[in-house]
């Protein structure tokens, strides 16, 4: 009912809206008329116009009617002229001239709102009014589509237009060299995936060691095609550019054996429960076997025997009840009891997994406790309440206590990564095993994704259960979420067939409207209610009865289906049937959007993953109308309701005819998971379902829409709190990336340096002064050892107090400081001191990243001690966060000494400082860093050069190898940066 009600109301904001928009149409379309007598040249001098207009200040929103309409009458002239264009390969012929809806779907863009426009009503070509429009300002405009292919496409396709115009585009494809991605970037226009364009900033930002390695030049405005693809299904993994860790902490092929034998065990307790529960529905007892089964989805939910009985309506409804009677609050302790009869539990819904006291006892039974997370906050509070104990054995006890306790929480994760990878990854479905080595397979698109790992150690685990090479862990050495990316433009806009259902995602995380635009003409699709089977097989035995009939009559479908593995099923039973037909492998997208483009013809069939092929048009051939156009079939209900809708789209495009149907039945993964199967199987019954016969009634389809809602608020929660993790990151990744884009950009970094080690002095001298009595020998110690400046004693003396102190240090540094500049190539300075700050922020960044990923890790654990886990993250994040700044500012003051152009210069400030400073106070650490020994020629740039590979690759040493410089030392400490996990000495 309140549904009902937001309808209308939304429906009617929605339709007061276009109407709005209406008045502007027509102004639009009378200055297209007015266009039509110009020339060519004079048509495209408009744009230069435009342009100085911009630039003495107009806005482009009152530009807007008049941009359009040259943009409108641009494509009249193509149409006229039946102008080919070469797009990936092929001559197009242009016919096309915006629609009066599609104009207004460029007003909606322009305003940064998302434009909902069903499938084949030519958004590509909408997205190039409001592209046209904003690119005027020569702040450059981003198009990011849903894979490189059709970056290229569209960039050729509509790329003609901007560039009659007198415009430029750019078209980013994955594997271009820097050089190549400037000049993209540089266009007026650029076209692009969203991994190419957040890749770029995280390199410009985190990597880039000159302003010249930068690529892009800003985030004005951007339009995202296919925009739900990109913010919602996309935005649940951050893009991460990592490399190998220097100290590696996993013990999986250590646990690995016994987590098999533990599996089993448990697999053998839950088929023992399951055979106990078929011996009590056949005396009857369905309560007392739905509790056994429950016991038994619990711990082993892929049991197969479990799965039987999910299949029976009453049986299934037995489960439910039992689990519904666990989850009620005064089972608490009797649920808990209840997991306690078995090793471990696996949720599924979560894939979270989680050992029980027996499992903990037989991994470990000499010492159970070994499993189990130590709970810091009483030791703490024990350790500070003893009054026997001296401050500093207090220390050192909270210290070995944190110790302890960071090492069993790293094991009980490496536990629970490895019994998830056994008992929720499956091979073949959520990953497959090719050449050594485990690839991820997408859930959408069932494509295969090489390269890509699954995050947190879980990926190790899965090597590990499948017995191939465990690779490095690696660490971030630059990350963001897609949400924290796209909210860097200053406007945003986005496009895409289905919105509507994650309208309220877009407005709280993206502050981005949505509007509704109506089709040019009526859709004429017609849907189906939702066919209801019991079991996988009935199901599919009547999807292929259903193909065989329409393809006998030649009527084209579009087969949709949820994984690579149930497209093969079909298109086994296809051939056993002898039906010819198409299947989505989906290797390459160019060939998968050729595939589906011919989906449209007579007698084909076409099987694909949901999402393949999406963005491709799909035209009917002669004869197809007749027939009732595109039949498309979906053979499971998508999690979402919005992929469901986007496959349906897929048929009856611009006025064309089309039908579609679902087929579902409980095995269905969404149905087992979240079906409200009580309520269906009651259903059921009443409207008398029969076997093997699929049933149909929109109350049905009710209950499946729930299921689906509920789990997309589920993934709307999952989403929500990455992006909650990612903001505390987000304010610390804006600090560091706009102080390294000021270091990168600034005409003067020595103001810089000098800033940074003048806050350290400030910094030193307060923390010795501000001890009673003063720690004047502290602060001579620091200052000497830190760098060269020869510093007395009675120097300090003499000075005065506090104050006197700094500003003796500050002098002694930059006195100290001239004379090594003074050896220097002066052309190299400037490059070297941006050295200085840029080698001391990125590698300890890099490690402060590698600490934060500890940090979630623990939090999670942590919830266990009833605290909110984000509010501790928080807290704690921000002070590593301070932590880091000081140690920044510390190794800026080690680097500016030890860091030279070539070794000679450096020799030579060393043999210059003895007579100034008295050379015996120089630390044994102050050498010249392995970058600056291979740095050579001294010329600008080569210091950069020098320390590429370095920071790249990162020394492949462990933390207690010996140095290969100095044997006589650990690896660990042989540079002597304080607190540093990575030799200085080294480059890879
Ligand atoms: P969408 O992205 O909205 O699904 P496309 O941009 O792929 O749609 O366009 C679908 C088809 O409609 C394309 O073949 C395109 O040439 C055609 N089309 C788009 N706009 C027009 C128009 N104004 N007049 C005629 N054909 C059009
Ligand atoms: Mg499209």
């Amino acid at each position: 009912m309140i549904g009902w009600v937001l309808k209308k109301i939304l429906g009617t904001q929605n339709q007061r809206e276009v109407r709005r928009l209406a008045p502007l149409v027509q102004e639009i379309n009378r200055l297209e008329e007015g266009l039509r007598p110009l020339s060519f040249e004079e048509l495209r001098a408009k744009t230069n116009v435009f342009r100085e207009r911009i630039a003495r200040g107009e806005s482009v929103d009152v530009i807007l009617p008049e941009a359009f309409a040259v943009v409108k009458n641009c494509c009249r002239r193509f149409t006229e002229e039946k102008r080919k264009i070469r797009v990936r390969g092929q001559e197009i012929a242009w016919e096309m001239i915006p629609f009066d809806v599609q104009l207004i779907g460029g007003m909606v863009l322009h305003s940064g709102r998302i434009a909902e426009m069903a499938t084949g009503e030519g958004k590509t070509l909408v997205a190039t009014l409001p592209t046209y429009l904003n690119a005027l300002t020569g702040k450059g405009v981003h198009v990011v589509t849903v894979n490189d292919y059709l970056a290229a496409r569209d960039s050729e396709w509509m790329g003609e237009v901007y560039r009659e115009l007198g415009l430029t585009v750019g078209c980013l494809q994955h594997g271009q060299t820097q050089a190549e991605r400037r000049a993209q970037y540089a266009c007026d226009i650029t076209y692009g995936t969203c991994s190419e364009f957040g890749f770029d900033y995280l390199r410009d930002n985190g990597m880039a060691t000159t302003p010249e390695d930068q690529v892009q030049r800003g985030h004005f405005y951007s339009i995202i095609d296919e925009v739900d693809s990109i913010l919602i299904d996309e935005a649940r993994t951050p893009l991460i550019i990592s490399g190998p860790v220097t100290v590696s902490t996993h013990q999986f092929d250590k646990y690995r054996s016994s987590i098999e034998g533990l599996v089993r065990k448990q697999n053998s307790l839950c088929t023992d429960w399951a055979n106990q529960a078929k011996e009590r529905v056949e005396a009857g007892d369905l309560q007392g076997a739905g509790r056994l089964l429950f016991k038994v989805k619990l711990g082993s939910p892929r049991n197969k025997l479990l799965l039987k009985f999910m299949e029976d309506p009453g049986t299934r409804r037995a489960i439910d009840d039992a689990e519904l009677e666990m989850y009620q609050d005064t089972r608490r302790t009797e649920l808990y009891k209840t997991k306690e009869e078995m090793y471990f539990t696996i949720d599924e819904r979560n894939s979270e997994a989680d050992l029980s006291e027996m499992g903990r006892k037989f991994l470990n039974p000499a010492d159970p406790l070994f499993f189990l997370v130590p709970d810091l906050i009483t030791t703490n509070h024990d350790i500070d309440s003893n009054p026997a104990l001296s401050a500093e054995e207090k220390l050192k006890q909270k210290q070995a206590a944190q110790a302890n306790y960071e090492e069993a929480s790293q094991r009980i994760h490496n536990i629970s990564q490895l019994l998830r990878a056994y008992c929720v990854f499956e091979k073949d479905v959520h990953y497959v095993v090719q050449e050594n080595k485990v690839i991820i397979v997408d859930e959408y698109t069932g494509r295969l994704m090489p390269g890509r790992r699954w995050s947190d150690g879980l990926h190790q685990a899965v090597e590990a259960k499948e017995g191939v090479q465990i690779d490095r862990e690696t660490q971030t050495l630059a990350t963001i979420t897609i949400q924290n990316y796209f909210r860097l433009y200053e406007k945003l806009a986005g496009m895409t067939g289905t919105a509507e259902t994650e309208a309220n995602e877009f407005k709280d995380i993206y502050r981005l409207g949505v509007v509704v635009i109506p089709t040019n003409r009526a859709c004429l699709r017609k849907d189906a209610d939702d066919l209801i089977f019991k079991t996988r097989r009935e199901k599919l035995n009547a999807l292929i009865e259903e193909i065989k009939k329409r393809n006998g009559a030649g009527q084209p479908m579009l087969v949709g289906t949820a994984s690579v593995e149930s497209s093969e099923i079909i298109s086994r039973m296809l051939r056993r049937e002898n039906i010819p037909h198409n299947v989505l492998n989906a290797k390459y997208h160019q060939q998968e959007a050729e595939i589906v483009a011919r989906a449209g013809e007579r007698g084909a069939v076409t099987i694909a993953t949901n999402m393949a092929g999406r963005g491709t048009d799909i035209k009917l051939s002669p004869g197809v109308p007749e027939l009732g156009g595109l039949h498309v079939v979906g053979t499971e209900r998508h999690e979402s309701r919005r992929i469901d809708r986007q496959l349906r789209g897929r048929c009856a495009r611009q006025g064309d005819p089309g039908s579609s149907q679902f087929y579902i039945s409980f095995e269905d993964d969404l149905m087992r998971n979240f079906g409200d199967s009580r309520r269906i199987a009651g259903l059921m019954t009443k409207l008398g379902m029969e076997d093997n016969e699929g049933l149909q009634h929109p109350w049905l389809n009710r209950s499946v829409e729930t299921a689906q809602k509920r789990v997309e608020q589920r993934n709307y929660q999952i989403r929500k709190h990455t992006l909650q993790y990612d903001d505390v990151m987000n304010q610390q990744r804006t600090v560091i990336y706009s102080w390294r884009t000021e270091i990168l950009t600034t005409e003067d970094p020595r103001k810089e340096v000098f800033e940074t080690v003048d806050e350290k002095i400030g910094a030193e001298v307060e923390a010795r002064a501000g001890t009673d009595p003063v720690d004047l020998d502290g602060l001579v110690h620091w200052a000497n050892t830190a760098m060269p400046l020869g510093l007395q004693k009675e120097d300090l003396q003499n000075a005065g107090g506090k104050d006197q102190w700094k500003e003796l240090l500050k002098r002694r540094v930059r006195e100290a400081y001239e004379l090594k500049v003074k050896f220097e190539n002066p052309e190299a300075v400037k490059a070297l001191e941006r050295y200085v700050l840029l080698g001391a922020i990125d590698r300890l960044w890099q490690e402060h990243l590698y600490a934060m990923d500890g940090l979630r890790t623990s939090i999670n654990l942590r919830a266990y001690g009833q605290k909110d886990p984000l509010i501790e993250y928080k807290r704690e994040a921000y002070g590593m966060f301070e932590e880091l700044m000081e140690r920044i500012k510390g190794e800026v003051v080690l680097n500016l000494f030890r860091s030279a152009s070539s070794l000679s210069a450096f020799e030579h400030f060393l043999a210059a400082l003895p007579q100034r400073t008295g050379r015996g106070e120089l630390p044994v650490q102050a050498q010249p860093t392995e970058a600056s020994l291979s740095m050579g020629g001294g010329k600008a740039g080569a210091v950069e050069e020098a320390l590429a590979p370095m920071k790249r690759q990162g020394p492949k040493q462990g933390r207690n190898d010996p140095c290969p410089l100095d044997p006589n030392k650990k690896f660990k400490n042989c540079c002597g940066a304080s607190g540093s996990k990575v030799c200085f000495k080294v480059a890879a």
